[in-house]
């Protein structure tokens, strides 16, 4: 399940074909993704300019010049294929077409932007731009992460009380937009907090280095999702999906980097947390 770095590492791969360029055609091969997908999808989107290419939280907006935007969820198993020209010195002949390319834009400057998902779990819609963050989809998304509203006093005062894990509390989307199980067990190790803590009592101290310890870690995973980009676009088109090395994440049994105790792992919420005994509290 891609996470805010491989969505963001998408977006930067997307630009040079989309951004300040108008989609020439617009091919919509199913009527729904995981819901369905908006009506006369692609007479929308056809002529239209590209003006902005932004994230919010896991979506990608597409900023139309007709005053849509063009809301794209990865889900589970979506990918993004950039074939064609506009990639700067990397050129791709168009691959031929597979069963599951379900949206297939051409994009002024000779770029095919081709999202194909097996699983169908993704989402496309489009909506009004001013009326974007409203959108069902967007509206319950707390502060983004790298957003001046997701600050100290902020995170102190929506925590406070909260008899939540803290592991539970990260991965609630209304508290914070984007972080998913991987970046969190890699957060709560680089803050030395143990997952099970109780989110409402950890000191305000220890939760206030949470800030940059998540900007960090999400910074180093789309710093190492741009080098992939940079290297992937020798070999495919595709989009967003990078090595990178975890700490803790997957890492059950290894030692831990900071202190050479094995790695546990336990299930909360049903998913799994990875994280050191030793080094969080
Ligand atoms: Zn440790």
């Amino acid at each position: 399940m891609p996470e805010l770095p491989e969505v963001e590492t998408v977006r930067r791969g997307l630009l040079p074909a989309m951004e300040g360029r108008r989609i020439l055609a617009a091919q919509v091969n199913r009527p729904d993704l995981r819901w369905p997908l908006p009506k006369r999808m692609a007479e929308r989107l056809e002529g239209q300019e590209v003006t902005a290419l932004r994230r919010r939280s896991k979506y990608i907006l597409a900023e139309l010049s007709g005053g849509e935007t063009l809301i794209v969820h990865l889900g589970m198993s979506g990918r993004m294929l950039v074939s064609g020209a506009a990639l700067g010195q990397f050129h791709f002949d168009h691959p031929a077409p597979e069963k599951h390319d379900h949206v297939v834009l051409d994009m002024e400057g000779g770029a095919r932007v081709t999202f194909n998902d097996a699983r169908r779990f993704g989402a496309m819609d489009l909506a009004p731009t001013a009326e974007v963050e409203d959108h069902w989809l967007l509206k319950a998304l707390g502060p983004e992460p790298f957003g001046n509203a997701f600050n100290e006093a902020y995170l102190i005062g929506r925590l406070k009380g909260r008899a939540t894990p803290i592991k539970t509390a990260l991965l609630d989307q209304t508290v914070v937009a984007g972080l998913g199980n991987i970046y969190v067990c890699e957060i709560l190790h680089r803050a030395g907090i143990d997952p099970r803590r109780k989110a409402g009592r950890i000191s305000a101290q220890r939760l206030t280095t949470l800030v940059p310890i998540t900007r960090m870690v999400l910074e180093e995973a789309i710093e190492a999702g741009g080098s992939s980009l940079r290297d992937h676009r020798q070999a495919s088109g595709e989009l967003g999906y990078f090595q990178h090395t975890f700490r803790v994440y997957g890492r059950e049994g290894a030692p831990c980097p900071h202190c050479a105790t094995p790695i546990r792992r336990i299930v909360q919420s049903g998913r799994s947390s990875f994280y050191c005994p030793t080094c969080q509290r």
